[in-house]
């Protein structure tokens, strides 16, 4: 068993079964890719539009590509075909694009909503009064081809365990309180969780964490 097969192996056991593993690939090579989806993995992960799509053209078709990046929207068309979830929806606008772009295509788009959960100033995500803000569109009625599945977030990055735990126990809680908001019964995701932190995540309600160094090594964005 090759590197990558073998660390899938290990967190496939460290996770409870209801969390999904999204293996995110970013910047790696197909060859990688390969050789978890020979171990039978299928979810892989991608925050840039141009690469994913190049990888989902040339890769297997069962594949399922999470979208985890920040979405630009003059792109949502582009990756509408080959997304299997966006992860990163962070503006009413480009909440706007993806139901325009997914009623041409006549095809619904899954995606969390992502919250802006860290101190840092620069993270994408909403925030409280812009996520009242689609639920006063009446978001059902408003966003016909796109289905929320839950939300998404990253916690500052720190070694500060108990301020992670916190940022993710306000996810949780906020996804919780959503849930009869949103549900057409598919409310079900929340994404958090990294290499550096998915065990606190899960503890705290994750049911779907991305891990990208700890399965493929270190990127190198050279
Ligand atoms: C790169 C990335 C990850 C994976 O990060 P690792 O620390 O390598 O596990 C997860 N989520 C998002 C949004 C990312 O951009």
């Amino acid at each position: 068993m090759g590197k990558v097969a073998e660390k899938l192996n290990v967190f496939q056991t460290l996770l409870p079964e209801s969390v999904t593993l999204v293996a995110v690939s970013k910047t790696k090579p197909n060859e990688d890719i390969m050789e978890a989806y020979s171990a039978g993995h299928l979810d892989f992960g991608e925050n840039k539009v141009q690469e994913m799509v190049a990888k989902a053209e040339e890769l297997p078709g069962d594949i399922r590509w999470h979208m985890i990046g920040h979405l630009q929207r003059n792109k949502v068309k582009q990756v509408l075909p080959h997304v299997h979830l966006i992860h990163g929806v962070d503006s009413m606008r480009l909440l706007k694009e993806i139901q325009k772009q997914a009623a041409k295509l006549d095809l619904k788009a899954h995606v969390l909503l992502q919250m802006h959960i860290a101190k840092e100033e620069t993270k994408y995500g909403l925030d409280e009064e812009e996520l009242e803000a689609i639920l006063e569109t009446n978001p059902a009625e408003k966003f016909p081809n796109v289905v929320f599945r839950g939300m998404m977030a990253m916690a500052t990055f720190t070694e500060d365990q108990d301020r992670i735990r916190k940022e993710f126990s306000y996810l949780k809680n906020l996804f919780e309180a959503k849930a009869v908001e949103f549900s057409k019964g598919q409310w079900n995701t929340l994404s958090m969780g990294m290499s550096n932190d998915f065990a606190t995540a899960v503890e705290e309600g994750s049911t779907m964490v991305r891990i990208g160094s700890a399965i493929f090594g270190e990127r190198n964005y050279s």
